[in-house]
């Protein structure tokens, strides 16, 4: 056996189909790892899709492979081979009993197998290769742009340490980034020493923490997207008026904390369940908002359900739910119908990433959510012909397009970015980081 034999078995080969003829080999295994391979020797050959792999026209009359399935052929061998023009057989005596896909098309996976325990990977077929359809509009909205840069200058300008009262956005690489850096993120007050230099997360906080940041001394730069302001002014302008506010939404997210501190008596309401039960002290003064975030599906269902039971419901004059949201859900939504899987990138604590998984998963096919590249397992998409690729609104596109080099290497996939709404929405930095 060469010493070699790992770098040589890294060797990829292109396998464009496999035909039914017998076509002379261009590579044989057998001399890139150079084991004198006897027949009866076994390889196991990986491949989908070879229903009749047995079957098929054999040149020479010899018998068929030993266990052949649909998805599986065990192949009593000598070799595996590929001809010139990509052509690729498994050969079980002699090189002259090729494996045949169902109807002799193209073989439609990963060919992988082991000699001895050693791996070897043949890349799919070019019918095989997964086809990404690229979502637009993907990845960061206005707000959290905003929000990453004010924390970017504000380290620049001030030094470290800065401290982030929640994370800045939520999306872990980012955060871990910028700990890096020296910003510190908390969701303590009293952490912070007094005098220092504080940011606001683009979720924003309620007015509690405004004052108690005053009586700290704290020199605050407020990165809260105008969008997330908007519906804290709204629910004020409820409260004033006499209103009890549902405030439709996830407990415990950030955002749904800061707007639920504005006033006395907001209610929130997660689900139609809760929408059908929620009591109030006047059905005639009722009023509702929303998280920024949701659903769109599930924001009007629950909306839906308040209206029926409060016939005089008022709601925000504008949508709640931010057109990055909004945009996102649409382009997913519209892509889930020419896909057979989603994957998704963002962080689990990412509200509208999640509401993308769900949004792909109710259109009925598989969704996947990843941190990073490397957490991708190319089994997942084995079967896959058509992916479906996007990106929360606080994922960085460098991970969307690290991602699409791994599906490349991997999977040999290819990648169509797909047309989408344009987006031209920009928020101006903070007081005290903007320009003079
Ligand atoms: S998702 Fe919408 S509300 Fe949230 S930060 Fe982005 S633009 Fe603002």
């Amino acid at each position: 056996m060469a010493a070699d034999i790992g770098n040589r078995l890294d060797t990829q080969v292109q396998v464009k189909r496999v035909d039914r003829h017998w076509i002379k080999p261009k590579l044989d295994l057998r001399k890139l790892i150079d084991i004198d391979m006897d027949v009866g020797k076994l390889i196991d050959v990986d491949v989908e899709g070879a229903r009749n792999a047995g079957n098929s026209n054999r040149t020479d009359g010899a018998q068929r492979p030993a266990n052949i399935s649909r998805n599986r052929a065990i192949a009593r061998t000598g070799n595996i081979v590929t001809s010139r023009d990509g052509y690729a057989h498994a050969s079980p005596f002699g090189l002259q009993t090729p494996i045949m896909p169902p109807s002799g098309g193209p073989v439609n996976s990963l060919l992988r197998g082991s000699f001895f325990g050693y791996y070897f990977k043949l890349k799919p077929s070019a019918a095989m290769r997964p086809r990404i359809l690229l979502a637009n509009p993907r990845g960061f909205c206005a707000g959290v742009e905003m929000a990453v840069e004010s924390l970017d200058l504000a380290l620049e300008r001030f030094g470290a340490p800065v401290y982030v009262y929640h994370f800045i956005v939520h999306n872990r690489i980012i955060v871990e980034g910028f700990e890096r850096r020296g910003a510190v993120f908390t969701n303590e007050l009293a952490r912070i020493p007094k005098g220092a230099h504080v940011l606001f997360s683009a979720h924003g906080v309620s007015p509690e923490i405004r004052t108690a940041s005053q009586e700290l001394n704290l020199r605050v730069v407020d990165a809260t997207c105008p969008l997330v302001t908007k519906v804290h002014r709204e629910v004020r302008e409820f409260a004033r008026q006499g209103y009890t506010t549902l405030l439709i939404g996830h407990a415990g997210h950030d955002e749904v904390v800061g707007i639920l501190g504005e006033a006395d008596g907001i209610v929130l309401i997660e689900n139609v369940n809760q929408a059908e039960r929620v009591r109030v002290p006047d059905a005639e003064k009722v009023a509702y908002t929303t998280q920024t975030t949701l659903s769109l599906d599930d924001c009007n269902a629950i909306i839906k359900t308040l209206r029926v039971r409060f016939p005089k419901l008022r709601g925000p004059l504008a949508d709640d739910i931010c057109y990055a949201t909004q945009n996102r859900q649409r382009a997913v939504q519209a892509l889930a119908r020419m896909a057979d899987a989603a994957l998704i990138i963002g962080s689990r604590n990412s509200s509208n990433t999640m509401r993308l998984v769900e949004i792909a998963e109710a259109a009925g096919i598989p969704a996947y959510r990843i941190d990073v590249p490397d957490e991708i397992n190319p089994e997942w998409f084995r079967r896959t012909r058509t992916l479906l690729l996007t990106s929360g609104a606080s994922a960085p596109e460098v991970l969307v397009k690290d991602t699409i080099a791994r599906l490349k290497t991997e999977l040999g996939a290819t990648c169509e970015e797909q047309p989408g709404k344009r987006e031209l929405v920009h928020f101006p930095l903070p007081q005290g980081l903007g320009p003079p």
